[in-house]
């Protein structure tokens, strides 16, 4: 039935796979699920008012024709009066797997980008008032921008270094990878027992402190050592 549905013929057309770029390569990065961790850097969960004590990580989605491509200049979202920034690592699957325990972990990325978790924060904090889903303050058009992938067999796995974003110029946020309460493969672990893993999957680690709105107009700079430089324009 696979190999069936691999030649199938669709009654219509959903138009390209999303996907991202690969530095040094014609080749793209095929986009599957994007899946997001909340409250990875203590910092940022004492900002939104939790306690960050390595309670366990927990998990949301943006659909994969969120991703936006690195440079582009995109309309400020529709339903919000108060769109924040997160920047933040995104790890790309690609070796599936489930039950994948955390010293193997690191076999299944295939490489690393930077990417913004956009968050129409009125919308989420009315969800989380409500006691109901966190879609509508994360899973909207345009809301995951993000760089080229980086291959890990080639920069390896960046378990430290500098994380920030800039708007217009003036640093919002700011940290170090190795702030991550949950590190890359213990996230990947976690996941992994909550769900099977697929080949083009990306997970977008968390963000450090420092959220807050964007404006029309803003240019954002983001920025994680050794694996890429995101730039995203809000137009006027
Ligand atoms: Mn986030």
């Amino acid at each position: 039935m696979k190999d069936d549905l691999r030649n199938a013929k669709y009654v219509i057309d959903l138009g390209p796979q999303p996907s991202l770029p690969i530095v040094g390569s014609e080749l793209r990065f095929p986009v599957g699920r994007i899946y997001c961790v909340g409250r990875n850097y203590a910092d940022h969960a004492r900002e939104m008012g939790h306690d960050p004590d390595r309670e366990p990580p927990f998990f949301f989605m943006k659909p994969a024709n969120a991703v936006v491509q690195n440079g582009a200049t995109i309309a400020y979202p529709v339903g919000t009066a108060d769109c924040h920034h997160e920047i933040e690592l995104v790890v790309a699957i690609g070796k599936g797997g489930r039950n994948i325990p955390v010293d193997k972990a690191l076999e299944h990325v295939w490489g690393y980008g930077v990417g913004l978790d956009m968050t129409r924060r009125d919308l989420q904090g009315e969800a989380k008032k409500m006691g109901r889903p966190w879609e509508m303050g994360k899973s909207f058009d345009e809301s995951a921008p993000m760089t080229a992938l980086k291959a890990a067999a080639e920069i390896g796995h960046p378990a430290k270094g500098a994380i920030w974003l800039r708007i217009n110029g003036e640093v919002r946020q700011s940290g170090d990878l190795a702030m991550q309460i949950w590190n890359v493969q213990e996230q990947i672990a976690y996941l992994s027992n909550l769900v099977t893993l697929c080949p083009g999957d990306l997970i977008m680690t968390g963000t450090p402190a420092g959220v807050g709105p964007v404006k029309k107009g803003d240019r954002l700079e983001g920025h994680v050592d050794g694996v890429g430089d995101l730039s995203i324009t809000y137009a006027a």
